[in-house]
Formats: structure tokens, sequence, C-alpha cells
């Protein structure tokens, strides 16, 4: 991924930028210096003392993670700490645990040699399956692994960010959610890691704490030391080191620029999302959890157009049940301002989504497979507990039902059979909620874009999940970085998806929104307006940068674009006309103006 310009002393690595900002510091490494354990075997006699010695660090491991998890959660909400319960699982592995005790007693290993040969082999198996979720899980092993191993060597917390005495910016292979989580704020001024993607913790992490990061960047470690300067540039997804003063001159304008956009942006808080021609989209935030609100709020966003609720069933060992949603979704509704919705979605765990407690079903596809509202129809008990929940939560703001992945009018039939079961089970119990709860689709699998018109006679409303419906139409999966260029949401097969979908839904009355990626991409904004899409939904940070070009364009240029579009056989044409005239109209959000 990384591809490297020299000018002078100056490098530039260049990765994918995943949160927004510039930053100027040394570069602090993080897992530079591999820990170095020793083979030698220990005598006999010392063996017990080393069973002892693992013991002890085990225990202070477990008191480590239960302090990160407590901050965590005091800091961030309950849904980031519970990544830590699957720390605290690792430690608490038998399998593990006695495979390392057994390499002490029978090959008379130093305990911290033992738990890193042990720790590593599993590593090493996670990691050779081509699954994002058991990398994930990998990442979470070795992360306590360095923490029991660095307690066995006397070592603290070398890795700890929390408090650091000036500013820097972190780069490491990939950094572990327990540090993203809990790293000093004021001197962590961004970081850069050689792995991940758009949706790996990291990213996500860092587009939450606002903090600028690139990841991606390939081989990095072994090019870059301790105490070098280094500028990270959040927006353009590059690591410059030692960059010199023509480049901190143009970074230094460019940030200043930046600094005074973003303060212009924040004025547009209270303004409409309106085009100049007095055509209103409804401009939504997509959330994972209710602690997501502030941000929502602080937006300007109208409302939540997206509410992943399969976050609240991840990063835990149980699963939350009828009461324990019904409080998240009601703390969600009672948030929205005057006139705004929250879209919830019913669970779409499957793909790279998986629960702890769901069994791995090991299938060779599972973006193909058992996902979303199939799980949900499988597992009726559960997905009564969460329609239930929904719908009484329904009675506290004005809530809205989606159900993800519909492929056939007969899921979308059984899911609604479902829910007027609730909704007749609740009339029962004399539970207050809306009775005209509006109930949508996502439309994200080709068939259901084809069949919208079908679709629209069951729903209120459609909601297009473009980051599945571009994979799915293109036959391209987007986690693979080998097929990676033929992602192409402005596929003109993916738009005419998009505009079969509004049209069909139009007829009956019924609106049509966009809530993946591409809702929050100024440059593709014109041309969904264009395409007669309604509401866009996109992660709180982006939503100003949206507003900022919808108040700029006219509705007659966004249709003119969408005409164009639809006729014209280049997806890179397409993008090209697109950003032109986002580029022209909105200068100031590419940097120019
Ligand atoms: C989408 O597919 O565009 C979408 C919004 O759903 P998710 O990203 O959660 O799969
Ligand atoms: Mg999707």
């Amino acid at each position: 991924m990384a591809d490297r310009t020299h000018a002078g002393g100056e490098r530039t690595h260049r990765g994918i930028a995943v949160s927004g900002g510039v930053a100027h510091a040394r570069i602090l490494t993080i897992g530079q210096a591999r820990r170095h354990v020793d083979p030698t075997p220990v005598p006999a006699e010392q063996v017990e003392a080393e069973l002892a010695r693992l013991n002890t660090a085990l225990v202070d491991t477990r008191r480590d993670i239960t302090a990160v998890k407590e901050q965590v959660a005091a800091a961030m909400g309950a849904n980031e700490a519970g990544l830590f319960e699957a720390h605290l699982l690792v430690i608490e592995d038998s399998t593990l645990l006695d495979e390392v005790a057994r390499k002490i007693r029978s090959e008379h290993l130093a305990a911290d040699a033992a738990f890193h040969v042990v720790s590593e082999k599993y590593v090493a198996a996670l990691e050779a399956i081509d699954d994002a979720y058991l990398r994930e899980r990998a990442a979470d092993l070795r992360d306590v692994a360095g923490r029991v191993i660095d307690h066995l060597q006397g070592i603290g917390e070398p890795r700890d960010l929390r408090r650091l005495s000036e500013p820097c910016i972190v780069v490491a292979h990939d950094l572990a959610p327990s540090t993203t989580a809990t790293l000093d704020r004021e001197h962590v001024l961004g970081f850069a890691t050689e792995s991940g993607g758009r949706t790996s913790h990291t990213a996500i992490m860092a587009r939450k704490l606002g903090i600028p990061a690139v990841v991606g960047l390939g081989p990095l470690l072994g090019e870059v030391r301790d105490g070098e300067y280094a500028l990270l540039d959040g927006h353009g997804g590059g690591l410059t080191v030692n960059p010199t003063d023509q480049t901190l001159f143009e970074y230094g304008q460019l940030k200043q620029r930046r600094a005074q956009f973003e303060e212009k942006l924040s004025l547009l808080r209270e303004q409409p999302a309106v085009t100049l021609d007095g055509h209103h989209v409804t401009l939504a935030a997509n959330i994972d959890a209710p602690e997501d609100m502030p941000a929502v709020q602080a937006s300007g966003a109208q409302g939540v157009g997206l509410f992943r609720t399969e976050f609240l069933f991840l990063n835990r060992r149980d699963t939350p049940g009828e009461e324990e949603q019904y409080l998240a979704y009601k703390a969600v509704a009672e948030r929205l301002g005057p006139g705004a919705t929250a879209v919830l979605r019913t669970l779409d765990l499957g793909g790279d989504k998986l629960p702890g407690d769901l069994a791995r079903t090991g299938e060779p596809n599972p973006f193909l497979g058992w996902r979303a509202i199939r799980i949900s129809l499988g597992h009726p008990t559960g997905f009564r507990q969460q329609l239930r929940a929904i719908l009484r939560a329904s009675a506290h703001g004005r809530v809205r039902l989606l159900y993800p992945m519909v492929s056939c009018i007969e899921e979308l039939r059984a899911a609604n059979a479902h829910l007027a079961a609730c909704r007749e089970e609740l009339r029962a119990e004399g539970i207050a909620f809306d009775e005209s709860m509006p109930v949508g689709t996502m439309i994200e699998i080709p068939a259901a874009a084809v069949i919208a018109d079908m679709l629209a006679r069951e729903v209120d409303f459609f909601s297009i999940g473009t980051n599945d419906l571009t994979g799915y139409s293109l036959a391209v999966d987007r986690m693979n970085d080998r097929v990676a260029p033929l992602y192409q949401p402005t596929h003109p097969g993916v738009l005419r998806l998009i505009r079969m979908t509004v049209e069909a839904g139009r007829k009956l009355g019924k609106p049509t929104g966009v809530c993946g990626e591409m809702a929050g991409e100024p440059a593709l904004v014109p041309l969904l307006v264009g395409l007669g899409v309604e509401e866009l939904s996109a992660t709180p940070a982006l939503v100003p940068q949206v507003k900022f070009l919808l108040r700029r364009l006219k509705l007659p240029e966004a249709r003119k674009l969408a005409e164009f579009a639809l006729q014209c056989d280049s997806a890179a044409e397409i993008h090209a006309q697109s950003s032109a005239l986002a580029r022209q109209i909105a200068p100031a959000l590419f940097g120019g103006g």
C-alpha cells in the first residue's frame, strides 16, 4: 500500500486516510522492538517458581485489563468497554493457560518464553485464516500476551500511552483497542499504522476520538525512528518523515485553512440541509451506540439515519435482552431534536460482524451466507425481543424500523409478521408504542433493487446500503485489496439500481435514503441528490461537509449530472463529473477556494 517519495531527507509513506486532520510531531513507535524472550531452559528446581510467576502475572494482567475496561466505560460508554471482555476471556482461556503451564513443566521454559511460544502459535493459526473477525481475535490475543509478558519481564506498561510527556505521532503495526481507547489525548496528536482499513478498530476509534489517522501504510516500523519529526495528513492519507521547511510551510497553511474552514462549518449546525434553490434533503447521522448521540447533535444532523444495533451485541459474552435493548433504543429516541427521527436497523450480524456467543459457522462465503435478516428470522425469539424493544422505544421519540439485507418479498413478509405479532402482544400487555411507526427495508442486494416496486407495497421507506449494494452488484469483496480498484460506487450498474429504487418508491410515495459511505462523500453527493435520493445519512464527523455542499448545490445541475451518469458507460468518468461539480460549487471542501 505504501508508495514512497523522496525530497532531500523527506520521505512520504502513503496509506488510507481514515480520520481527518493534520499533525506535526515526533514519532513514537509502538511494538518496534519485539520483546526478547530467552528460550534457554531454566534449572529444574526453578520450574515451580516460574509457574508461580506466571500466576502473579496473570493476576496483574487481569487487574490491568479490568482497570482499562472501567476507564473506557467511564470515558466512552459500555459498548466500547465491552471489547475488553474479549481480552479477559483470553486471559481466562484454560486451553491456552494449560498449554503454557505444560511447556514450563515439560520443557523447563521460563514463564515469559512459554507464554510467548504458545500465544504466538495461536496468533499464527488465527492469522492464517482469511477472515477479518479471526484476525481481530489474533490482535486481541497478541495484545493480552504482550501485557502478560511485560509483567513477567518487569517491564510494566511500555506501551502505555495514557501518560506522555510530549506530543507525538504514534506509529505501530496496528494499535490494540486497549491502547487507542485510553491514550493520552493531549499528547497523542495522531496515529499511523502499517495495517488496517476503514473498518479496522484503529480507524473506528480514531474517528470517534477525533484524532487524525492513516492506516494501511505497509512496512513502516523498520523505516522510521523514535524522535524523528513527521507530518501526518489524515485527509490525504500520508505520513511525511523529516518534512522539509517547504512541506511544513505548505501543511501549516493547509492546517490553518482547515481550522478556519472547520469553524465555518460549525456555523452551519443550526442551518437546514437545503439546496440553493430550496430543495430539502434530510441529512442524518449513522451511529453504533446511544453514546454517539452527542456527536450527532454537535454535527447538526437531523436525527439518526442508521443505528447499527448489532454493535450492542459485539465484543461481549452475553446477549442483550429486550430490556437492555429497550433502554438503549429509548436513550436514542429521547435525544432526538424536534422533528427528527431515528432509524433503528434490526441486527445485521454475520459477514465480518459476529458476536462471541454465536458459534462460528465456518462458512466459505460469510457475506453470502448466514447474515442479517436471515439470522433474525432463524432466531425468532431473539428477533421478537428486538422488535418489542424497538416498538417500546417508539413511545419515547420518532422511531423508524429498518430491516437489513432483505433479498425477497418472503423475508419482508416474514419479518413483518413477527412485527405484527409483537404489536399484538404489546397491545394485550397494555404497553405503549407508536402504532404508526414507519417500517422500511434496506436495499443492498441487487435483486431487491430490481423488485423495489414490489417491496415498496409492503414498506414505508427504503434505505440504500451502497456499501453492500456496490459489493454485491460488482461481485467485489470490499475487504480484498486485490480487487479494490473494481469497487466503484459510481459504476453505471450501481447507479441504475439506485435510480430504480428511487423511482419504485416514488410511484407509491415511499421515500428513499442512502446510509452507506457514499452518502458521506461530498464528491458523490450531487449524484445522489440528482438521482432523487431524499435522505443522506453519514458518520457524524462528515455531516457538516455534506451540509456545506448541499447548501451550494442547485437541483437542476444535480439532475443534469444524474442524467449524464445514467447514460455514461464509465464509472471513472461519472466519478470525475460528480467531483468536478462538487469542487466547482464547494472548492473549500477540497482544500481550494
Ligand atoms: C451498507 O451496506 O451500505 C450499509 C449501510 O450497511 P453496513 O455498512 O452496516 O453493512
Ligand atoms: Mg450493509
